[in-house]
């Protein structure tokens, strides 16, 4: 079965098609600025050109209607019609309390989707657009949800409290929720296939480190502890995220800089991270590398930070564990940064981690860097959310 992954934003819509039997991405492709002058659609048909057109689309409804043109095109498509697209995956990033699983898209769950729209009101909206933007083009085409959050749900509830007033939680649900997870999901069933472990039997602590980052703790498959919150803001140091601060900051930059509440939210969003810490040398890790290399103070003082605070995630989690047997590196810095991979296990000596040197130079497939005599392994393991969104939908339709 083909099965079409949306990954629908306010403005952009990414896409795969994925054959779920070879379980290959056949075509991909972006529409950005859906709804603002100059959109336009990229396409990439597996082992084809690359295309991109510029072309208007008012809303979800155009951008959806071209990417379904593309890949039935004549020329560039990669199938003969509609028919051949067996099901919809799409990711939506909010669950709230209610899912803890990936579910059938129905009305009953577009509504209670909608109900956690307080939760991520930049996100969820966009996931629901896109949903309906799909049932407009595709109304008989099954379609599953698949949830950032979902996988967060079997966390203790020591570890989703915060230490607030309890009528916060009762009131609005404020807890942790944590995200990125089909990702922590992937990666860490992935890293007990490749070692030929049972993932019931494994501590993995995975760190998905892109430009939004989070660390979790996944002990015998079920995770139970992760660094974001409530937000995406909490945890770790982002690309141009704040992660963990000190509350009273908030209030103290207002004060100082004369600034609402909402300015100040938006430093911590767009302006901060590694951003922010390099006094907006990159937010973009080649960049800081080389910097590093070449004894910028801007960019070692942020790569030592960075990776001072996965240290300290991984210190924690280890604790929540009770031990730890593999430490898995993902996501655009994860995989292709072996500096913040070497600066983050030089404080993992108390694990009885030594990194092969050799392999953590290494690039692309599931990697095992730690030496053999290692006592935590470390492995690199590229994430492949898409894939992970294709085969919960096939799980739930197939
Ligand atoms: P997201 O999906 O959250 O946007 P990604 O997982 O794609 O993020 O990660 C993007 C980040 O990965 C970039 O900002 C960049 O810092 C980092 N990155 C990508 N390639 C490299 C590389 N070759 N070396 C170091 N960092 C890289």
């Amino acid at each position: 079965m083909n099965v079409l992954v949306i990954n629908c934003g306010s403005s952009s819509l990414k896409f795969q098609l994925i054959n779920s039997e070879s379980e290959q991405c056949i075509a991909k492709g972006l529409c950005e600025r859906i709804g603002i002058d100059g959109s336009m659609i990229t396409y990439s048909p597996a082992g084809g050109e690359k295309e991109v057109t510029v072309t208007p689309m008012a809303d979800h409804t155009d951008a959806i209607r071209l990417v379904l043109e593309a890949l039935t095109n004549e020329k560039t498509g990669v199938v003969k019609s509609l028919d051949e697209i067996g099901a919809v995956g799409h990711r939506v990033v909010h669950g709230g309390e209610k899912f803890s699983g990936s579910v059938v898209i129905t009305d009953e769950v577009m509504a209670a989707v909608e109900e956690c729209n307080d939760l991520a009101p930049l996100h969820n909206p966009a996931n629901l657009i896109g949903i309906n933007a799909c049932k407009k083009l595709m109304p008989d085409t099954p379609m599953v949800g698949v949830f950032d959050t979902a996988f967060h749900q079997t966390m203790p509830e020591e570890a989703y409290m915060y230490g607030l007033p309890y009528e916060y939680y009762q009131k609005y649900k404020i807890r942790r929720y944590g995200f990125h997870g089909t990702s922590h999901s992937y990666v860490s069933k992935r890293a007990a296939e490749v070692l030929g472990v049972p993932y019931e039997s494994l501590k993995t602590i995975v760190c998905h480190l892109g430009n939004g980052a989070s660390v979790s703790a996944v002990k015998n498959g079920k995770c139970v502890d992760t660094s974001m919150g409530l937000t995406p803001l909490e945890g770790l140091i982002m690309g141009t995220r704040s992660g963990d601060i000190d509350p009273a900051i908030i209030e103290f930059i207002a004060h100082k800089e004369n600034k609402s509440i909402d300015d100040v939210m938006s430093i911590l969003n767009k302006k901060s991270g590694v951003l922010g810490l390099s006094d907006n040398l990159s937010s973009d890790f080649r960049d800081l590398e080389a910097g590093y290399n070449n004894g910028d103070e801007n960019a070692i003082r942020t790569m030592k930070t960075y990776c001072y605070h996965v240290a300290k995630y991984i210190g924690a989690y280890t604790a929540a564990m009770n031990g730890v047997d593999v430490i898995c590196f993902t996501a655009g810095i994860g995989e292709n940064a072996p500096l913040v991979r070497r600066l983050t296990c030089g404080y993992l000596g108390y694990l009885g981690i030594t990194l092969d040197e050799e392999a953590n130079g290494k690039r692309g497939e599931d990697l095992v860097i730690s030496t053999p005599d290692s006592a935590t392994k470390v492995m690199v393991i590229p994430t492949n959310e898409e894939l992970a969104i294709a085969r919960e939908t096939v799980r739930l339709v197939g």
